[in-house]
């Protein structure tokens, strides 16, 4: 006979592998609980990179003394009772086996405080299951799980060095925190206090884990806020000032739990489109809230991806909510406002009820309230306004406070009514490098190359001309652009570049989009360099052949051409070359005057 029933224990070591790889496993599954518990204060620390122990502290509902005994007992939950209730779910947890798993590798101690009763504890050692005796803390729950995988020497070969796998127990943590700032989390590595987070606001507890291991600025990451019935969007993301070359700091949340998904990662990034140059992508953190009914997370065994039943849906809000909301700012030359910082600090914590309560619009939200309060103290209305046109001033202030309040806004309705409403003067080029013009109580300094690159390239855009080249030219690619130019070749027909093969490897040039400057080389330099999306590779050639045919920095502009340049930026919606950088500098008439003592 050749098959047997398996030994409990094995059986359960086995299935305890799919949810407890490694220390970090056994914490996220502890925090967990702790979030379930509804706890206001968790304190996790690893000893050993958490091989010799690690323990979770949290201030939650506690677990009464006689379900302790279950604990180590398979499918023992008190959070579903049907399979209905998995999609009813408001807990991070619902299978009712990570104890169970954690029981059977290692040996774990759970103490705990029931409704004021006194403590009660209880150990299971590697399956071997003690009584449950008096003892822990006054409140909440204490676990403890010591020597895990001592008994499955196998098992801790797979793991790394103690301090790789502590900074991992530190990331899982953080990577929760993010999503419940109303809650205090502690992490200690050895003893050592490794990460303190009080109780905050969320963008204030992104912005406190950002800087752990960023340089960001706090005044470019942006907040974002999108509700559509039966799900909500929030997200605090960087302005396209600032980017990196990998989506490492793209994070998606639903219903609090951090997960995997490509496609909505993408929709950021498609989002973002031109804002960001080629290759680059944002820091954003986005947290989508939807009806439990909508979202399968029993999908996982460690519940890192979710099946969303509207997901397309979602997938395009995403994309119109960071394409409408995250605007290019336009640098002006003026000291920040000291206090705009803090005033986004002081913000009031969104509220999280697991309904959908997140603000239906940025003008709902509190700064530009806030300010009018302030505004209103000190402003006390017994004091009569003399000016008859006081109330009209103060409208203007009022105003003026809003913009301040959020810079984004700020620059971009300066840029919009300035663009709309007044002509320009022409002023001259400054370095061989800027052109100077003023407008109302405005001077722009516009980069001429980065200018003329954007124009042309929405010219190539626009018109897709096409050239067909006298002789063409015959070049070699390296086999992954072979292969990608096999498969992709109608991409680069629509481009306005015809492409044959030759023989492997060896492809010609036939036509390239038209343009005033010999531009095959770079085309050609083009191809062999790129692989990829069809958007990124539109924008990415025509971003090229664009700055290739601009006229340069230290070339001399002709009042003409400058003229015609600056006409063009003017009328566009935001001032942004190709690869995304603001290519326009604001110096205000007042700014101006401040700075010379003229008030
Ligand atoms: P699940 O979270 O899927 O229910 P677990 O094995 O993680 O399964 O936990 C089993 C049960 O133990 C939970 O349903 C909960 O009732 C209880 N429990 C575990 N940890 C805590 C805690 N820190 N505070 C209160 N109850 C807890
Ligand atoms: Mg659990």
């Amino acid at each position: 006979m050749n098959i047997q029933l398996l030994d409990p224990l094995v059986a359960q070591r086995i299935a305890a592998g799919e949810v407890i790889e490694r220390p970090s496993s056994v914490i996220r599954e502890l925090i967990d609980n702790a979030l379930d518990a509804k706890a206001s204060t968790i304190i996790a620390s690893v000893t050993e990179g958490g091989l010799e122990e690690i323990t979770v502290i949290d201030d939650g509902d506690g677990i009464a003394a006689e379900d302790l005994p279950l604990l180590c007992e398979s499918h023992a939950t008190s959070k579903v009772r049907e399979l209905d209730d998995l999609y009813h779910l408001s807990t991070m947890g619902f299978r009712g086996e990570a104890l169970y798993s954690i029981a059977s590798v290692a040996k774990i101690t759970v103490e705990s405080s029931y409704k004021q009763a006194p403590a009660q504890n209880i150990t299971i050692d590697n399956g071997q299951k003690g009584k449950v005796i008096p003892g822990g803390p006054d409140r909440g729950t204490k676990v403890n799980v010591a020597g895990l995988f001592k008994e499955i020497p196998a098992r801790r070969q797979f793991l790394k060095r103690p301090s790789t796998e502590a900074t991992m127990c530190k990331n899982v943590l953080l990577e929760k925190a993010l999503s419940f700032p109303e809650i205090s989390f502690k992490f200690y590595t050895d003893g050592k206090l490794r990460l303190d987070l009080p109780k905050t606001t969320k963008k204030a507890r992104i912005l406190d884990a950002l800087s752990l291991t960023q340089n960001i600025i706090p005044s470019e990451m942006i907040e974002l806020y999108d509700t559509a019935g039966r799900f909500s969007l929030y997200a605090v993301a960087s302005s396209p000032a600032i980017f990196r070359s990998d989506r490492s700091h793209i994070k998606i949340y639903i219903n609090g739990r951090p997960i995997e998904d490509f496609s909505l990662v993408q929709a950021v990034t498609y989002g973002y489109g031109e804002l960001l140059p080629g290759g680059s992508f944002p820091y954003c953190y986005l947290f989508i809230e939807v009806d439990p009914t909508l979202v399968d997370f029993n999908i996982h065994p460690t519940k890192r991806e979710a099946k969303l039943r509207n997901k397309a849906e979602i997938h395009h809000q995403i994309v119109t909510m960071i394409a409408s909301q995250v605007r290019r700012t336009i640098p002006r030359l003026i000291k920040e406002s000291e206090d705009s910082f803090q005033m986004d600090l002081d913000e009031k914590p969104v509220e999280t009820t697991p309904s959908f309560s997140y603000p239906a619009s940025h003008s709902d939200f509190s700064p530009s309230a806030e300010r009018k309060t302030s505004y209103q103290q000190s402003h006390p209305t017994q004091e009569k306004p003399k000016d008859p046109l006081w109330f009209e001033k103060a409208k203007q202030a009022l105003q003026q406070n809003k913009m301040e309040a959020t810079k984004q806004t700020q620059s971009e309705d300066i840029w919009q009514i300035q663009s709309k409403t007044e002509t320009f003067t022409y002023l001259g080029q400054a370095f061989n490098l800027f052109l100077i013009a003023q407008k109302g109580d405005d001077l722009f300094l516009v980069d001429q190359h980065a200018a003329h690159e954007r124009i042309l390239f929405d010219e190539i855009r626009k018109r897709k001309e096409v050239q067909t080249l006298m002789i063409p030219c015959t070049f070699e690619v390296e086999r992954d652009a072979d292969t990608y130019l096999e498969e992709n070749l109608d991409v680069y027909l629509n481009l306005g570049v015809k492409l044959v093969r030759i023989s492997d490897l060896s492809w010609e040039l036939q036509s390239i989009p038209a343009m005033y400057k010999k531009i095959e080389g770079e085309v050609i330099s083009f191809i062999q360099n790129h692989t990829g999306d069809i958007a990124e590779i539109e924008k990415g050639l025509y971003a090229t052949l664009a700055c290739h045919a601009a006229i340069k920095s230290g070339d001399v502009v002709e009042k003409s051409t400058a003229v015609a340049i600056l006409d063009k930026v003017f009328a566009m919606e935001e001032p942004c070359c190709p690869h995304g950088r603001t290519f326009v500098v604001r110096l205000n008439k007042e700014d101006l005057s401040l700075a010379v003592g003229r008030t």
